[in-house]
């Protein structure tokens, strides 16, 4: 395979990478080096891509908001889907949109053409396929809304449509295995008011700019909250706001947040979460479960 790809390299646009450090392409700017690294530049090559790979090992990055690489890299293939999959098609009342788009660009590109129910997108800093993958949403909305299908290619190369029902989309979760690929995601639209829209957004702004360290290096959330209660809540009453391990430590701002101070490394994020896990179970019996994507090897 590695000599298949070796060959492809100059014949494709996309870009194909050996032992090249994905961590730097997360959000937590920390964490070590993926086997093979393929920015995948469009869907005929992302077919080709594919028939070569199949039986090995894979993961598909997104725009790594949400995402933990261990120090010792990821013993894989990681694919990230480039420009080719960066785009906007409004098709008789539904919205296609590439899996790479970044969820502002589909917040501002739902104002420029005054349609609602997307201004949540404006809040949540990754791509459209990771958000259909995590059921992405804050402030009472989430991607479940409004979303149709999507399409997905699997390791056997075999492209497929998936509807709403069938991805099982719940709380910052989904049905979609590791081995399907969301190349494009359907939308269902409805039309508004732009300056209701515009207003929407800027109160998702603001909301997030008081309560979330947005100008840290963090991964959002790292919990999900557990049924009916919140996990920042029953952080900060455990005692863990500030709490820290090396260079991570849990945000004074939102306690969920876990924050890079500059040199962490993933050991350090991953050591810090468990550290409160057991002190949240200690004071709650409740065992906190990770919102935040671990990969790689120990
Ligand atoms: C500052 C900050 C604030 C945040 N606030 C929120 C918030 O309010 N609400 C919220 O829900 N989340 C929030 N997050 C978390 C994160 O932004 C979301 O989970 C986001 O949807 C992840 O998208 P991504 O493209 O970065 O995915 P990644 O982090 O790259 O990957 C996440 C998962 O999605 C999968 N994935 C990515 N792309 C694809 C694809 N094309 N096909 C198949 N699987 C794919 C990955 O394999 C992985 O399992 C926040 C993160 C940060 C850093």
């Amino acid at each position: 395979m590695i000599e298949n790809l070796l060959k492809f390299k100059n014949d494709l646009k996309s870009k194909i990478y050996f032992d090249f450090n994905i961590g730097k392409l997360t959000w937590f700017r920390t964490g070590g080096n993926a086997k093979i690294f393929i920015l995948v530049e469009n869907n005929r090559e992302l077919e080709i891509i594919l028939n070569e790979i199949k039986n090995n090992n894979f993961y598909i990055l997104g725009s790594g908001s949400n995402l933990l690489i261990r120090d010792n890299g990821y013993d894989g293939i990681i694919l990230k889907l480039g420009k080719g999959f960066n785009s906007f098609c409004i098709k008789q009342n539904k919205l296609e949109v590439g899996a790479s788009v970044q969820d502002i660009n589909l917040s501002n590109f739902a104002l420029k053409n005054k349609i609602e129910g997307f201004e949540f997108f404006s809040g949540i800093p990754g791509s459209i396929g990771g958000a259909v993958k995590m059921n992405a949403g804050c402030f009472g909305s989430e991607t479940k809304d409004v979303i149709e299908s999507i399409e997905v290619y699997d390791n056997n190369c075999e492209r497929n449509i998936l509807n709403k029902k069938e991805l099982n989309l719940g709380y910052r979760s989904s049905d979609i295995k590791k081995n399907k690929i969301i190349s494009k995601v359907i939308f269902n639209i409805s039309y508004g008011t732009p300056e209701i829209i515009k207003e929407k957004m800027l109160k998702v702004k603001s909301q997030r700019l008081s309560s979330q360290p947005i100008k840290n290096k963090t991964l959002g959330s790292t919990f999900k909250n557990p049924k009916n209660l919140y996990a920042a809540k029953l952080i900060e009453e455990s005692g863990c706001k500030g709490m820290s391990c090396g260079n991570a430590y849990v945000s004074n701002k939102h306690a969920n947040f876990l924050v890079n101070e500059g040199n962490a490394t993933a050991t350090d994020l991953e050591n810090l979460g468990k550290m409160v896990i057991e002190k949240v179970y200690n004071k709650f019996s409740i065992k906190l479960d990770w919102e935040v994507k671990i990969i790689g090897e120990y």
